[in-house]
């Protein structure tokens, strides 16, 4: 059984096997190595005892460095993101959302709720220039192309967009996405162009019946179909990466899937992530009294991130709780190092402490108690 403060880090956020077990290095060594064991000799460790950290079939593989990087920046990138996660903050990722709009409207996020009524913002080409340069001069070295929006509804300016990071010298891009866009000649673009280190696919479900209820307007055996034909493509292209990720959010309405969802994809992709739902804000569940209990009194996200929305307002971490935590629009600040070290940002990296003495806000205690209870360690 992992010790409670380590599973609550693991279920809190999704970080990398390595960030975790830098984390816990000197506290729980033993465990640790435990840990290493069970995920290099035991692809069936209980789904629980990882909660919403990625189930990694191959560590090595899914984050290793993409040939077009030279191994000392992506281990550089690595150690920083890492040591940032530990608390030691410095701007590593940006996200940056090129468009707030999605073809689906998923139960659990915010932007599906009056999509008829939103106008949707878009970034100009010219923003996206500034922001990534002001990144850039920041230090970051990770951009994941998407907040909560499908980045592929518009592929060109994704690839644009992309294109220019890496001239810029960003070392790890990626996104996430629904799938149902992965075409195969999307799928051939997205490989052929050698930028993309990682794609994680959000999923949620193995059923077909729980997919259309979580993920509304979707169809799951289209972005199966999508899935197989991108991984199939990548090796008649003689490709490697980008690598990929398919993940289910732990909700109540897919709890009886879990293991067969993991049990499905373990083989077949890179990685398997598990990750805890947060409730969007201003929701409730039916077995509400469940949704109270802190899981974590430490975040990572702010001490190595800053999100950039489509409508420039930046936001401290990728939970849709940063939304009510804003720390202003990026036109307001002459630089992105200026949002990283602003109060606001500074007061809340120091909430978070190792040993829960840290004051935290009243955004992040709503979001560290209202993750899945059946994932809440
Ligand atoms: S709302 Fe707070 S706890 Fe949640 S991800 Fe953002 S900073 Fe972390």
């Amino acid at each position: 059984m992992l010790p409670n403060t380590f599973a609550k880090v693991m279920l809190a956020h999704e970080n990398t096997l390595s960030d975790v077990l830098s984390y816990t290095k000197n506290k729980y060594a033993t465990i640790t190595e435990e840990l290493k064991f069970n995920v290099k000799a035991q692809s069936e460790s209980p789904i629980t005892a990882l909660g919403g950290m990625a189930r990694i079939k191959s560590m090595k593989d899914y984050f290793s460095c993409p040939p077009w990087i030279s191994a000392e920046k992506w281990l550089h990138y690595r150690d920083l993101y890492t040591k940032a996660s530990q608390g030691v903050s410095a701007l590593i990722q940006i996200d940056l959302e090129l468009a707030d709009n999605c073809n689906y409207k998923c139960i659990e996020c915010p932007i599906s709720d009056d999509q008829a009524n939103r106008s949707i913002s878009y970034l100009s080409d010219t923003d996206i220039l500034e922001i990534l340069s002001s990144a850039r001069d920041s230090g970051a070295l990770a951009l994941k192309l998407n907040y909560i929006n499908e980045p592929l509804l518009d592929v060109n300016k994704l690839l644009r967009t992309a294109k220019l990071a890496s001239d810029l010298g960003f070392v790890d891009i990626y996104f996430t996405t629904n799938g149902s866009m992965m075409k195969s000649d999307v799928s051939e673009l997205l490989i052929k162009s050698q930028l993309f280190s990682r794609i994680q696919v959000s999923l949620d479900a193995i059923n077909p019946e729980t997919y259309s209820l979580i993920r509304r307007g979707g169809n799951l055996a289209r972005v199966m179909s999508n899935i197989q034909s991108f991984l199939d493509l990548r090796i008649q292209l003689n490709h490697q990466w980008p690598k990929i990720r398919v993940s289910l959010l732990s909700l109540p309405e897919n709890l009886q899937e879990q293991q067969a969802f993991y049990d499905y994809w373990i083989d077949k992709v890179d990685a398997v992530a598990l990750q805890s739902s947060v409730l969007k804000p201003n929701t409730s569940r039916d077995n509400h009294d469940n949704y109270q209990n802190l899981r974590s009194t430490y975040c990572p996200n702010p001490h190595r991130q800053l999100v950039v929305r489509a409508n420039k307002s930046v936001l401290p971490c990728c939970s849709f709780w940063g939304e009510s935590i804003q720390l202003g629009s990026y036109e307001n600040f002459s630089s992105l190092t200026e949002a990283f070290d602003c109060k606001k940002m500074k007061t809340l990296q120091k909430s978070f402490t190792f040993d829960g003495q840290g004051t935290l806000h009243q955004a992040c205690i709503s979001c560290l108690s209202s993750c899945d209870p059946a994932m809440n360690g």
